[in-house]
């Protein structure tokens, strides 16, 4: 940590670094089991999906980052400048410190411990506070990381908001936050307090747009899935999907058949079946139900699903149309396995009424047409882009991940991640008196001479 720390940690060297990225990998292989029997236990999530989306990207940041960590550590040479001749240049990253990780509930395993493989691949010590709402996922961290690490080193605070507050009194060297846009303002405060830097993973309505030339069929399953799995808990799930109208129809056939493919046909398949999470808590659950009830009593059509259980927090996956654009579901994120319908005509209205909003954390076009989709890559900002695909961005690891606006700050991932636990040390050394000739006297300076 920056003031008050006992001593400054030198930072681990490269050696050190992969032992502890190996020693991580091998806690999670061995704890495969456990970490699927907590996950079914706070969200109900089927194995695969724990598998494909917890564990195996974790477990691929870890590859990624042995594979190329020896190069990001390198200092990098920078080029000379005319008023920096005869000097040698190089930009040297060395770890930030002691770094806390702060992580939300819907992925309460992969988004503890994704920052962590790359805190700890710049060098740093850090300690995650998961989410007290997936609490047997936050058991889990916190055994599977005592057990591998000294407590000096990484370290897991379980607990609620109280916690979380309590750490960020504390001058961290960088602050990794994964949350609500909401709760981002206040992280960012409580950071502002010892300037600590922060990354902030948040969220928010992540469009998407499925024009004239879509390949229907593929954009419904695709959208499904982005939409459905993890019962839409997700921070780049489709919130919304705007579709041109001349394939309305179509494309709410192909919806509800790919709906019926992955998760059955009724509500008590889907209900039944292995492929389906559940609603985190009881307040998520009345609230989405809410937000559904709401819109239907304002007129929104119910296109698919709707069925629900509080009991056992089973939403189904729910399609509506015609919903009121002053409704809840319409202006929050909605972070749930509901999913709204906006039939469109003019594209430009959609660009107009995307960028009216805040910037969302990703956006997603269905279409062939090259004009149309460089026109919304051009005319849109968001964190990231997906193109004919939903969520896989988020796996690739030559990609940074990240929000802009209220979607985020910074940026994580592979060689991203690990720059933002680094800091980019500006190194610059004389090698035969440079400036000499800028130092006064300034009469018959020659800097005089220098148009720069
Ligand atoms: P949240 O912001 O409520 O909580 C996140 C973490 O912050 C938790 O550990 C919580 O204990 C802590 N926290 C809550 N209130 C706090 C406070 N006042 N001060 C300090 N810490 C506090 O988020 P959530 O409900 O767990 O997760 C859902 C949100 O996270 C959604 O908005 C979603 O889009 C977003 N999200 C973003 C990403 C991403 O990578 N960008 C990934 C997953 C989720």
């Amino acid at each position: 940590m920056a003031d008050g720390a006992p001593a400054r940690r030198a930072g681990l060297d490269y050696a050190r670094r992969v032992t502890a990225l190996k020693t991580l990998s091998a806690a999670i292989r061995k704890s495969e089991a456990e970490i699927i029997a907590a996950l079914a236990e706070d969200l109900g999530k089927p194995e695969p999906e724990v598998r494909l989306t917890e564990i195996m990207p974790v477990q691929a940041e870890i590859a990624h980052t042995l594979k190329h960590l020896k190069r990001w550590m390198r200092p990098k040479r920078a080029r000379g400048t005319l008023i920096a001749f005869g000097t040698r240049a190089r930009i040297r990253p060395e770890p930030k410190g002691t770094a806390l990780i702060v992580s939300p509930w819907n992925y309460p395993f992969g988004l503890a411990l994704g920052p962590l493989v790359s805190a700890l691949a710049a060098g740093n010590a850090a300690i995650i506070k998961p989410s007290e709402l997936a609490p047997a996922t936050s058991a889990l961290v916190a055994r599977l990381v005592s057990e591998a690490f000294a407590p000096d080193f990484v370290w897991v605070a379980e607990g609620g908001v109280g916690v979380a507050q309590a750490l960020m009194d504390l001058p961290f060297d960088h602050l990794f936050f994964t949350g609500s846009p909401e709760v981002g303002r206040k992280v960012m405060a409580a950071a502002a307090r010892h300037l600590t830097p922060v990354t902030l993973e948040l969220g928010g309505k992540s469009p998407v747009i499925v024009g004239e030339g879509a390949d229907l069929k593929a954009a419904a399953r695709a959208i499904a899935w982005g939409k459905f799995a993890n019962a839409g808990q997700t921070c780049i799930a489709p919130d919304h999907v705007y579709v041109a109208r001349g394939v309305e129809k179509r494309f709410v056939a192909e919806l509800k058949a790919a709906i019926a493919k992955m998760y059955g046909r009724t509500p008590e398949a889907q209900a039944a079946g292995r492929d389906y999470a559940r609603i985190v808590s009881g307040r998520h659950f009345v609230r989405l139900t809410g937000m559904i009830d709401e819109a239907c009593a304002a007129g929104a059509e119910l296109v698919a699903g709707g069925e629900s259980d509080r009991a056992t927090r089973f939403l189904a996956p729910t399609v509506l149309r015609n919903v009121n654009p002053g409704a809840a579901l319409m202006r929050e994120e909605i972070f749930g396995p509901v999913l709204p319908l906006v039939p469109f005509d003019d594209l430009d209205g959609v660009i107009a009424r995307i960028n009216a909003g805040p910037k969302p954390l990703a956006l997603y076009v269905f279409d062939k047409d090259r004009a149309r989709i460089e026109a919304i890559c051009a005319q849109t900002s968001s964190g990231g882009v997906g193109i004919n695909v939903t969520l896989a961005h988020y796996m690739h690891l030559n990609l940074p991940f990240g929000g802009i606006g209220n979607s985020g700050i910074g940026a994580a991932h592979g060689e991203w991640g690990f720059r933002a636990f680094s800091h980019e040390k500006p190194v610059l050394e004389n090698r035969f008196a440079p400036l000499g000739g800028f130092m006064p006297p300034y009469r018959g300076m020659k800097a005089r001479r220098i148009r720069l």
